[in-house]
């Protein structure tokens, strides 16, 4: 009997012991699952903020270049826009009438600008036209073609030493003095009467084609420019039969800015400053 109770005391105690060492097993067990678990929650918060971190760089740099390709997207876009507002943009003072029966106003002033360096020519026109004169030139040249400017802006000096050359060769070719003048200004403006004094005025030739005569015409320089110069601004000025409207001879390489806004229209009509100026004033 109490060899039983004996057995069942010693197996109480094991049982005891059993269940006290699977507690504690389950304890630590518990212990290593929280700790593990909290490591892993360490490691995975410096995870995502490295992530984060990473994400946060991307995003930065991706905004940078967002930013970057926008600038130029606006760039891009800003240029034509600002060409559509200049063309819409009415600038009467673009117009100014300058030929033999009207001067140059007195007191004209304009701010100059050189064009063509890059050219290898050494000019000035108004500024507000130097840039698409340039553009114009560059783009002909792209096209194939040989544009050379040989006369810009010209002061009053310098129109004075043209008209009295030409005066002279017109005697040497066999008028009166008398005559002469009037007959040099048909091909070189009165000083005080030239569009070049503007600056609005350009004279553009065929680098292999150079002589100032009809022959102009035919270069594919001239083709081009008359095509195309109105985008730019410009109008041949003085085209084949209007003598009798510009007092000036039909000239293939003399260009006249007159913007873009007005070019265009001038260019459809298929008419000359004077007699668009007439128009303008009728409507
Ligand atoms: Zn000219």
């Amino acid at each position: 009997m109490v060899k039983t109770k004996a057995k069942i005391f010693l197996g109480v105690i094991v049982t005891l012991g059993l269940m006290l060492g699977v507690m504690i097993q389950l304890t630590l067990m518990a212990r290593d699952e929280r700790e593990g678990r909290l490591q892993g929650e360490a490691l995975a918060r410096a995870m995502s903020a490295a992530a984060v971190k990473a994400f946060d760089d991307r995003a930065e740099q991706q905004a940078q270049i967002r930013a970057g390709w926008a600038e130029q997207q606006a760039a891009l876009t800003a240029e034509p826009v600002m060409r559509a507002e200049r063309r819409a943009q009415e600038q009467p003072e673009l117009l100014i009438l300058v030929n033999p029966w009207n001067p140059l106003p007195e007191e004209y002033t304009m701010v100059l600008q050189q064009v063509g360096r890059e050219f290898g020519t050494d000019y000035k026109m108004d500024e507000r036209c130097a840039d698409e004169l340039e553009q114009m030139i560059f783009d002909c040249r792209e096209a194939g073609n040989h544009p050379w400017i040989c006369s810009a802006y010209r002061t009053q000096q310098y129109q004075q030493n043209l008209f009295d050359n030409k005066v002279l060769r017109v005697i040497l070719e066999g008028n009166s003095p008398e005559e002469a003048p009037a007959i040099a200004a048909m091909a070189v403006a009165l000083p005080g009467t030239s569009e070049h004094q503007l600056g609005f005025a350009v004279d553009i030739i065929d680098e292999i084609y150079t002589n100032l005569d009809e022959g102009q015409e035919s270069t594919s320089t001239q083709q081009w420019l008359m095509e195309n110069c109105w985008r730019y601004g410009f109008i041949l000025r003085y085209p084949v039969g209007t003598t009798d409207i510009t007092g000036i001879i039909y000239e293939p390489w003399h260009y006249r800015y007159v913007g873009a806004r007005y070019a265009e229209e001038i260019s459809a009509l298929g008419v000359t400053l004077e007699e668009y100026l007439a128009m303008r004033r009728g409507r």
